[in-house]
């Protein structure tokens, strides 16, 4: 760098700095609250946020690689709070990522003579926001058509079975769990259709060919080869004539998950050792299951990249099922490669440079643009080229076992309604559902917590979560097309009373569907605000009469006090303000392991008396930390943050792993901190806090419970807590993704059992319902 541009950059650095500072210091801020204060300071709020909108829109300008017209990249104002409106500027600094890349490629290749590299051609007439809108919903075309209403187990997609060890009457059954015990909760889970080819995946042999190492064989050339484009039968029939006479082939797929409830197979790539496919999994949907031929012959090897997804989907809608799979991400863990990702090996193993550009693109777009398709094509096309040579590696370090074995784990996952999710350990760790909340009874307290939600708009929350998800089933649109998150936070924080006018002019974008159903939605909230005040003020009377009743009686049943505190507990949404606990999650820290007893306490005029009733099962404070925890959506989050540690490659994570032997032990990683603090660390006063005290000053809640004593044992402890310092991401919103949302799958062990119990009796009573019919 001269010292010219070196100049440049101090004059201009302390100013950038200056501007995050103060960005990030009004992100802080309630800026609507004081836009609605005083409407000299909103007009002056508005006026300078166009003014950095277009400052914002100069410098996207400047940046883009793009060179047609001057308004191709523009970051609008109008819903700047949807996620597809962020999209501009991400590609813009993609596409900067990507020029850097290739520059430094270049100097690389000048100084050292290294390796040429290929790239994916970039495609500069990118696809624009008005070609999305106008792609018909696929859907409307299916010969069978959507069914999302769950009414039974997912039945898969098959009328018979290729290539059958087991024949296809003994696994086309329903299948009624017996109940199992863990850690004392019985749990019976929901009935099922088994994954039909479970058994040939565990008993099928690998053909012989994977246990030999043998010189690579290097791929078709890149530029001057097409891929083979199948929307018929009769080419499908031809692909299936050539993949039949492969001993490997390569599989991919695309899939859209925006609009549509459950997601939707866009497209599968095929890549033999002479050609690539590209099969139009729209229109071919129910035409697909021929290829079972092939995915399920054993003497094939089927190689992917990180097919967790793949299996499911590939199941789910296209009956497809694969023996014989080498997932190349877990050769990737086995050989320890510093990321796990495609984009790793194809630069790696192939020297092709490619982008991820298109990863997200909308892939129901018909036809597909050029630059699409070569995307396409390249994630299968050098993929055979890699396996040879991550066969050989593993093989050298007698780690191929291990491969088959997890990628045999990955073949067997089944796809599942949420309504049928299985809750034992088990069988969950083999199941992915399209909503993997880490509490299955409450899905929306992740929600709850991400947003910092008060706890009082939990029953707001609930409701505008259920309609959502119903609006979205009927509509056969994602939930967050519906409704995405940040619109139902906004509305979850309207105050009585609330109307249509309200529900329009929420601070966030309002969607279609929000829109049309503004009327609807307001009374919702509206009632729904009404109602669980009420229940609030008739739980805060019940206590308080009671306590004071026993009070002065002298006279307590402890038990009673204790069952009362219980079934506040566990019945009140009102009860946890959401104050100083909820959003110092420093104070949630949990006390040291000791001893399990159970006390329980005495309310007399001369205040609060202890009693130790010995070893029972479980105490008033561990319910309290289960109820927080709930309440708080922590586990969700515990989970959660132990997907996203495995890397910052979009990539299966070290969750989605546990199905193989020995990744399921290795937790918690290291990222995974647990604050361990000292029983005295929590406030009593803290821990319960009716929201209505300060309103009436005689309804104290401080002499509710007092609690001296430690508890329970903690052992599950590091699954509940993370790192509060961890905290403040969460808050943020994150971007949707479908790998994290659905590798919760596989990982059941922090399940609560609090609500196992519930789930096992809706079985329980369905089965016997079933019964008697
Ligand atoms: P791939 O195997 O990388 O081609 O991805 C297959 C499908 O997974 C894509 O069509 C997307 O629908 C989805 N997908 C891939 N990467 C991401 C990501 N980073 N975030 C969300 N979805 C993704
Ligand atoms: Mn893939
Ligand atoms: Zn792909």
């Amino acid at each position: 760098m001269s010292t010219e541009e070196q100049d440049i950059f101090k004059d201009v650095l302390p100013k950038l700095m200056g501007t995050i500072r103060a960005a990030t210091a009004l992100g802080a801020q309630d800026v609507n609250f004081y836009k609605s204060v005083d409407s000299n300071i909103s007009q002056q709020i508005d006026k300078r946020g166009m003014n950095l909108l277009t400052i914002t829109n100069d410098l996207l300008r400047t940046a883009s690689s793009q060179s047609s017209p001057v308004d191709s990249v523009r970051f609008g104002q109008e819903n700047i709070s949807s996620e597809s409106s962020w999209n501009p500027v991400s590609n813009v600094i993609d596409s900067i990522f990507e020029k850097i890349d290739f520059n430094f490629d270049q100097l690389n290749k000048k100084q050292t003579g290294g390796e040429q590299k290929q790239y994916l051609e970039d495609g500069n007439n990118s696809i624009s926001n008005e070609q999305i809108q106008r792609i018909e919903k696929p859907q409307l075309k299916f010969k069978v058509p959507v069914d999302n209403s769950e009414q039974e187990p997912f039945r898969p997609k098959i009328t018979n079975k290729v290539n059958a060890l087991q024949p296809w009457e003994s696994v086309n059954k329903l299948t009624n769990p017996a109940p199992i015990y863990e850690e004392s909760v019985e749990i019976v889970d929901p009935p099922y259709y088994a994954h039909p080819y479970e058994f040939e995946i565990d008993s099928q042999p690998y053909p012989d060919s994977i246990l030999k190492k043998a010189e690579p064989i290097p791929p078709q050339d890149w530029s001057s080869t097409t891929a083979i484009w199948v929307d018929t039968v009769d080419g499908l029939n031809e692909m299936i004539e050539e993949l039949s006479k492969s001993s490997e082939i390569a599989v991919d797929l695309e899939h859209h998950d925006y609009r549509s409830y459950y997601g939707i197979v866009c497209l599968m790539q095929i890549s033999n050792r002479d050609k690539d496919w590209i099969i139009d999994t729209l229109v071919l949907r129910d035409d697909l299951t021929s290829l079972n031929k092939v995915f399920t012959d054993p003497n094939i090897v089927k190689v992917l990249h990180g097919a967790f997804m793949d299996i499911i989907w590939l199941q789910r809608d296209l009956g497809l099922y694969i023996v014989s799979l080498f997932d190349t991400y877990h050769a990737s863990r086995q050989l320890g490669f510093s990321k796990f990702s495609l984009q790793y090996l194809l630069d790696t193993f192939a020297h092709f440079r490619t982008s991820k550009k298109y990863q997200l693109a909308d892939w129901r777009i018909r036809p597909l643009p050029k630059p699409m398709l070569a995307y396409a094509r390249s994630d299968t096309h050098f993929l055979l080229y890699i396996f040879d040579q991550l066969r050989n590696k593993l093989i050298d370090s007698d780690k191929l076992a291990r491969v088959l074995f997890d990628s045999r784990q990955v073949a067997k996952r089944r796809f599942e309604y949420t309504k049928y999710r299985p809750l034992s350990t088990n069988l969950g760790s083999k199941v992915s559902c399209p909503v993997m909340a880490a509490n299955p009874s409450e899905p929306w307290g992740s929600i709850m917590y991400q947003y910092n939600v008060p706890s009082f708009k939990r029953a707001v929350v609930e409701q505008l979560y259920k309609w959502r998800d119903l609006v979205a089933r009927e509509a056969d649109e994602s939930v967050r097309y519906i409704m995405p998150n940040q619109l139902l936070v906004s509305l979850a924080t309207l105050e009585s009373p609330v109307d249509v006018g309200k529900v329009l002019n929420v601070p966030s974008y309002v969607s279609e569907h929000v829109r049309r159903n503004a009327r609807e939605l307001a009374e919702l909230i509206d009632r729904t605000l009404k109602e669980s005040e009420q229940n609030d003020w008739a739980l805060v009377d019940k206590w308080n009469n009671s306590s004071k009743a026993q009070v002065e009686e002298q006279n307590v049943d402890v038990r009673d006090v204790n069952g009362l505190l219980e079934t506040l507990l566990s019945n009140s949404s009102a009860l946890f303000d959401g104050g100083p606990l909820l959003s110092d999650r420093s104070s949630l820290a949990i006390p040291e392991v000791r001893e399990t007893r159970n006390y329980t306490y005495e309310f007399t005029s001369q205040g609060i008396k202890k009693h130790d009733f010995g070893k029972e099962s479980i105490t008033l404070k561990h319910k309290l930390w289960q109820k927080l925890c709930e309440v708080d959506g922590i586990r969700s989050i515990a989970e959660e943050e132990l997907e996203s540690e495995s890397g910052e490659e979009h990539e299966p994570s070290e969750a989605t792993e546990s199905t193989g032997a020995s990744s399921s032990n290795e937790r918690p990683k290291s990222g995974q901190k647990v604050l361990f603090s000292k029983d005295e660390d929590i406030n009593p006063d803290e821990l319960i806090a009716l929201r209505k005290t300060n309103k009436n000053s005689k309804r104290n809640s401080n002499q509710l419970v007092q609690y001296n004593e430690p508890s329970v044992d903690y052992a599950n402890a590091d699954k509940i807590l993370i790192d509060p310092k961890k905290s403040d991401k969460r808050n943020k919103k994150r971007s949707f993704d479908p790998y994290s949302r659905d590798s919760a799958g596989p990982k059941p062990a922090k399940r609560k059992k609090v609500i196992t119990g519930g789930k096992t009796s809706t079985y329980k009573l369905k089965q016997s319902r079933l019964k008697n019919k």
